[in-house]
């Protein structure tokens, strides 16, 4: 197979993958970047940006990535098509195969893979893409200002959202599949207790509806039960928060993790268990998964990496 050598292997193009590549490049490690099944990644699923600081009109998703690729390439990062197939991290150089068929030897890896959001899987998701269907309620939560939205879910995730989206939408309705909420107990109180908030127990989305845009759900409760019933609720946006999927499979064999697969770093820093392989951004970070701290932990990666491959003298 085809080999090369690396001093820095960037892996995945979100905020993370780019700031470190920016700052990697400036810091002459001559980083390989590759994109991954997602060039961009989650951001390219979001429309207008208006929380990461620097744009006070906003800016959508894809052209801040694009901007973002753009400073990585100015200073001599090498951006590349190719998915991470298999992975030996067993001895340094580590060996990163990609696409199958190209194995990279590399000083230093920066692991900036990302989180997949769960979906339900049901076809109207994707029809109402980016059109009331969200997976982030931080990102887009601003949009349905004194509108009506429904949160699914019933875990931490799903409660947080719907606390923050009662504080700007009109209504806010928690479609819960259970009797009960999963969350913790303060955040279920505060469900629970928001006069903004009203939670559907035991009840599944059938699929939406809407002219273009999501205008309401169909929605099953008890499904299968001898009292089951279907309901429709009226909404503009539809919010999933059944929990994320971090992308660390292909790692697993090396690199430790939580039960989730989040990857562990040490504290205040983005060093894995293994010596050269940091991680950065939603990968390794189950608690704010922001593009702002996504940016900033890729920096940090690129920091490390760079401290690393100093001392070694590489
Ligand atoms: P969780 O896995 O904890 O919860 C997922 C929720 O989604 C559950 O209620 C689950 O239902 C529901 N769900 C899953 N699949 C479906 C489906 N197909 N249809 C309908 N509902 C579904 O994920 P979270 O993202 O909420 O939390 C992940 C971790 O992060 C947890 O450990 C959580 O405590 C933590 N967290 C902590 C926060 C904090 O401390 N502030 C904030 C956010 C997350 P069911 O219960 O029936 O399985």
């Amino acid at each position: 197979m085809n080999t090369e050598k690396v001093r820095c292997l960037i892996i995945g193009s979100g905020p993370a993958g780019y700031t470190a590549a920016i700052y990697a490049s400036r810091a002459n490690l001559s980083p390989v970047l590759y994109e991954g099944m997602q060039p961009g990644g989650q951001l390219t699923t979001t429309n207008d940006v208006e929380n990461f600081p620097g744009y006070p009109q906003g800016i959508t998703g894809p052209e801040m990535m694009e901007d973002l690729k753009k400073q990585a390439e100015r200073f001599g990062a090498d951006i590349r098509f190719g998915y991470v197939t298999a992975t030996d991290l067993s001895v340094a150089p580590y060996k990163i195969t990609v696409d199958g068929e190209k194995i990279i030897e590399a000083e230093t890896i920066i692991i900036s893979t990302g989180a997949t959001a769960k979906y339900l899987g049901i076809p109207d998701e994707t029809k109402y893409a980016g059109s009331g269907v969200s997976a982030c309620a931080t990102c887009d939560g601003f949009f349905y200002r004194k509108k009506v939205v429904a949160v699914v879910g019933g875990g931490d995730t799903a409660c947080e959202e719907a606390t923050y989206l009662a504080a700007l939408a009109s209504k806010v309705f928690l479609i819960v599949r259970k009797s009960f909420l999963r969350a913790s107990k303060i955040m279920q109180e505060r469900v629970l207790t928001n006069p903004n908030i009203e939670v559907l127990f035991e009840h599944e989305t059938l699929g939406l509806t809407g002219d273009k845009v999501v205008q309401g759900a169909n929605l099953v409760k008890r499904r299968g039960m001898p009292d089951e019933e279907q309901i429709h609720i009226a909404i503009d946006g539809f919010f999933l928060a059944i929990g994320h999927k971090p992308n660390s499979d292909v790692f697993k064999p090396w690199i430790e993790t939580d039960e989730v697969g989040y990857i562990r770093v040490l504290n205040g820093s983005t060093r894995t268990n293994i010596p050269g392989v940091f991680a950065a951004g939603d990968v390794a970070d189950p608690h704010y998964r922001q593009a702002i701290t996504a940016a900033g932990s890729g920096c940090q990666a690129a920091i490390d990496a760079e401290r690393y491959l100093s001392e070694k003298g590489i």
